[in-house]
């Protein structure tokens, strides 16, 4: 009943926008609005091991200057930052990405945040995700955030290239290369999700880092931060891509193991 539910919301806001589609002149409304996160493909295909990638990284840029994801047969974790997208494979090296690279899933953004706050107090990932609960207005909607400063520790996670068949990720991801920093310099970018749609993004909070030097980064796992600023740009509209592949057309996307 209630997945039904949910279905039928994200379906009337694809229908919302697709009849924005039809008019240019609403469309360049929407555009400037900058109000729209754009899902390719949900985490839910992720889950199931749908790793083919869908969509390249020069349509994503189409979509967004901000943002986060994965690239094909799950070789790195993408951060997206300032229009640029880079990869951070399990090697530990971040190099950029090029238009041609394909991605299973991403969430992308044009950032324009609408508050920025100061956290001088060190804080840790949990105390971190309470004080954004106070920032954010309502919990019901979905907001790119972008977390700039030192960070006295970073745990992250880069997943390794798989190869066909492709397991689902909470095995894929059993053999992820673990990455430590202490008293980096970087920007965490990612995204809220509200719990209601956790088939399509993992909720609440998914953060990236990419260090300030652009060589080391990673899917955050744990954090302990100080004296950073937060900028929050909240979206009221969602826009998902479903990839038109064979692979995802035979997917069961419903129930798929959830990693540790
Ligand atoms: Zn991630």
């Amino acid at each position: 009943m209630q997945k039904g539910f949910y279905l039928l919301v994200v379906m009337l806001s694809l229908l919302v926008i697709g009849v924005f589609r039809h008019s240019n002149v609403t469309e360049a409304m929407v555009d400037q609005s900058n109000d729209r996160v754009f899902l390719f493909s949900l985490t839910n295909a992720l889950l199931a091991g749908e790793y083919g990638g869908g969509t390249t990284f020069g349509e994503l840029r189409q979509h967004g200057d901000f943002g986060l994801g994965t690239t094909a047969e799950l070789n790195g974790e993408v951060v997206i930052l300032d229009g640029k997208f880079y990869e951070i494979t399990a090697t530990g090296k971040t190099p950029q990405i090029n238009d041609s690279v394909r991605a299973p899933f991403a969430a992308v953004k044009f950032f324009s945040p609408e508050q920025i706050q100061a956290l001088k107090e060190p804080l840790t990932f949990q105390q971190l995700e309470q004080r954004l609960n106070t920032f954010i207005p309502t919990k019901n909607r979905f907001y790119a955030i972008k977390i700039q400063g030192v960070f006295s520790y970073i745990k992250a996670r880069s997943s390794r290239r798989q190869t066909k068949p492709y397991r689902p990720l909470a095995e894929a991801l059993k053999d992820a290369a673990i990455f430590e920093f202490r008293n980096i310099r970087g920007t965490m970018v990612g995204f809220y999700t509200p719990g209601y749609m956790n088939v399509l993004h993992s909720p609440t909070y998914h953060f990236h880092f990419i260090s300030d030097t652009r060589q080391g980064g990673g899917h955050v796992l744990e954090c302990q931060l100080q004296n950073v600023s937060v900028a929050i740009d909240s979206a009221s509209q969602l826009e998902l891509e479903l990839p038109s592949t064979q692979e995802f057309y035979k997917a069961d996307l419903s129930n798929p193991p959830q990693p540790q």
